[in-house]
């Protein structure tokens, strides 16, 4: 199929206005182009993630008049299957283990948030060898290596959404700036990067076309550096503006008040939100 996109939700609160305008856009294109509108939950952060809120999305969802195509994948149901695959880079001396604390080591597992700035690890384990690696280490991906592993000129992505357009160049010195040694798993608690995962995963359901927020976009190179490195295909990117509140902030979770439960609970129509997003 020519065209496939997905909606990847956190089911770690409410789908909000934001969320709604993701799932529309992507349910929209894909419709409009007679692909495929697939559903992602990726809940691989098991402290946050509940049944609960994934109940509540797929109902709200639902009730927007969105319909999706086959089965929910689930992030947590291939847990073990996305470590298998990130141990292959190991023997490729593309990893390290990290010792760093518990809580870096989470929040460098976690999608990204606007107004959560990402930190770049100073590279304090690089020179750990695997073999001194310990139960609950993590394994980072050593940015230099990977690049000495690549094609440079293969190294690109094309951009379709209304601010970066074009075909994007990845280079070292950047992605070392911006990007660093990233964390892609943490064997002992099982649990795997938000980068790795939603990369194997985009490959796995032969993803074509990537619709996702603004927010994510800066992340993209990782991403492809890692399909790179795995032999996956790379999908076009379209990264869409956010939809924000009164005072310009992003619309996150956390703001309850934002929640579609609540609009609907108030009396909403899904075509009230489709207005409220710009998408009737
Ligand atoms: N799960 C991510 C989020 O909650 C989205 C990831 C993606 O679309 O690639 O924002």
């Amino acid at each position: 199929m020519a065209f496939v996109t997905r909606f990847a939700p956190s089911p770690t609160g409410p789908l909000h206005l934001g969320h709604a305008y993701s799932a529309i856009l992507a349910h929209d294109m894909a419709r409009a182009a007679g692909g495929a509108f697939l559903l992602r939950m990726e809940d691989t952060d098991l402290e946050r993630a509940k049944p609960e809120w994934e109940a509540l999305i797929l109902d709200d969802l639902a009730w927007l008049g969105l319909t999706w195509d086959g089965p929910v994948h689930r992030q947590s149901d291939h847990i073990d299957a996305y470590n298998a695959r990130l141990e292959t880079l190991g023997p490729r001396g593309l990893l390290y283990p990290c010792s760093c604390t518990r809580s870096d080591i989470r929040a460098a597992l976690a999608a990204p948030q606007e107004g959560v700035p990402h930190q770049v690890y100073p590279g304090t384990c690089r020179q750990r060898p695997t073999a001194e690696r310990q139960p609950g280490d993590a394994l980072r991906l050593d940015l230099r290596k990977a690049f000495a592993a690549l094609d440079a000129d293969r190294l690109t992505f094309t951009e379709t959404g209304p601010h970066h357009a074009g075909i994007h160049r990845i280079d070292f010195e950047t992605s070392a700036r911006s990007i660093g040694d990233v964390v892609l798993g943490r064997k002992g608690e099982n649990i795997v990067a938000y980068f790795l995962a939603s990369a194997f995963d985009d490959a796995d359901q032969k993803i074509t076309h990537v619709i996702r927020g603004a927010d994510l976009f800066d992340f993209t190179p990782i991403q492809v550096i890692l399909q790179r490195l795995l032999g996956l295909p790379t999908p076009i990117y379209h990264h869409h503006a956010l939809i924000r509140d009164d005072q310009g902030k992003r619309l996150a979770k956390r703001d309850d008040a934002r929640a579609i439960a609540k609009y609907r609970a108030e009396g909403a129509t899904p075509t009230d939100i489709r207005r409220m997003v710009g998408l009737a």
